[in-house]
């Protein structure tokens, strides 16, 4: 089959021929119809300190058909379109068996070296890491679950109820999900804040009620100019330096602060401002058994349409240039590949 792999920290992906995976027993291989070009691809593709395996596929969000079905291996039938989730479960602990492979205590990460991702024609994985979709539904849709998902857990851990008052720090592609998540939760109104024009002006395309610039303007005050209050749930969805902070400032006393991102720096906050708001800080990581199967269900009932924020589309032939131009300060939002 044909691959686009990485060769080395920040030299241009490469597409070549590789051997077919085979489906062994308990395994599937899928043929890749559609995968997305996430950010902590564009992340890892640059990272010198921790680099890459050369040779590895990247690609997490994917969806495809079922091409081989391995011994063992019921319930499937050759051609049906699943979603391919980002880790590959075990399948055989007790979480696996009782169908809940989101919670695999033995899954490897798919797409960064760990197991070969969906950036090839087809992709090796397991029943307890594929969900089915409705035939219908597009592939490109099918693609954006994986970053969708993240979304409706956030939404989730915020315990959202209709009416009430969302921010969103950081309008990169886990801010815009978990702002149609939220959105469809009954979340009213969304303020944005970021830093970059460009991603402002994607949240406000999508529906976003404002968009600020945190150097500019405070999305607390920005909020209370639409509520006359500062939001009730604040999303850090940035996960930079002083973003978890920023959601304790702008958050309304007795609000709730969601952190969907993380900074893997150490990085203070202040505890006495939480603490006089009296505030709920969570984390919000992995995934509840059902959410996959729900957010599946909403995409394909259009509750929630990700289109918008498919940019564009390409080839596996393209990918190495487009790969390198997503580097670039740019307008994407999601580039999808299609192998
Ligand atoms: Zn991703
Ligand atoms: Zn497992």
């Amino acid at each position: 089959m044909r691959a686009c792999v990485f060769k080395a920290p920040n030299a241009p992906l490469e597409v070549i021929d590789v051997p077919d995976p085979i489906a062994g027993p308990g395994e599937l291989v899928v043929r890749v119809r559609a995968c997305g070009i996430c950010s902590s691809d564009l992340h890892a593709a640059r990272s010198a300190t921790d680099p890459l395996p050369a040779g590895a596929i990247m690609g997490h969000e994917l969806a495809g058909e079922i091409a081989q079905i391995g011994p063992g291996v019921n319930g499937y039938e050759i051609g049906e379109p699943v979603v391919v989730m980002s880790y590959l479960a075990c399948g055989e602990c007790a979480n696996c068996r009782a169908g809940a492979g989101v919670r695999c205590a033995d899954s490897r990460l798919v797409g960064f070296g760990e197991a070969p991702g969906g950036y090839a024609e087809l992709i090796a994985t397991r029943p307890a890491s594929v969900f089915k979709m409705p035939r219908g539904m597009s592939f490109q849709a099918g693609a954006t679950v994986e970053p969708l998902v993240i979304g409706l857990h956030a939404v989730r851990r915020a315990k959202i109820r209709a009416g009430e008052s969302c921010a969103i720090i950081g309008a990169g592609a886990t801010g815009l999900m978990t702002m149609l998540c939220a959105r469809e939760a009954g979340a009213r109104p969304i303020v944005f804040s970021d830093r970059a024009l460009d991603r402002r002006e994607s949240a406000l395309r999508l529906g976003a009620d404002a968009a600020v610039d945190p150097r500019m303007h405070h999305a607390g005050a920005a909020m209370a100019k639409l509520t006359g209050a500062p939001p009730d749930v604040v999303f850090d969805c940035a996960g930079e330096p002083g973003t978890l902070a920023e959601a304790i400032s702008v958050v309304r006393p007795r609000g709730r602060v969601v952190a969907a991102s993380a900074s893997m720096e150490d990085d203070g906050f202040p505890p006495g401002l939480a603490m006089g708001k009296e505030l709920d800080i969570r984390f919000s990581f992995g995934l509840e058994p059902g959410e996959v199967e729900e957010t599946i269900e909403m995409l394909a009932s259009g509750r929630i349409s990700t289109a918008p924020l498919i940019t564009h589309a390409i080839s596996l032939d393209d990918l190495p240039r487009a790969f390198a131009a997503l580097q670039q300060p740019n307008r994407q939002v999601r580039v999808i590949v299609e192998p």
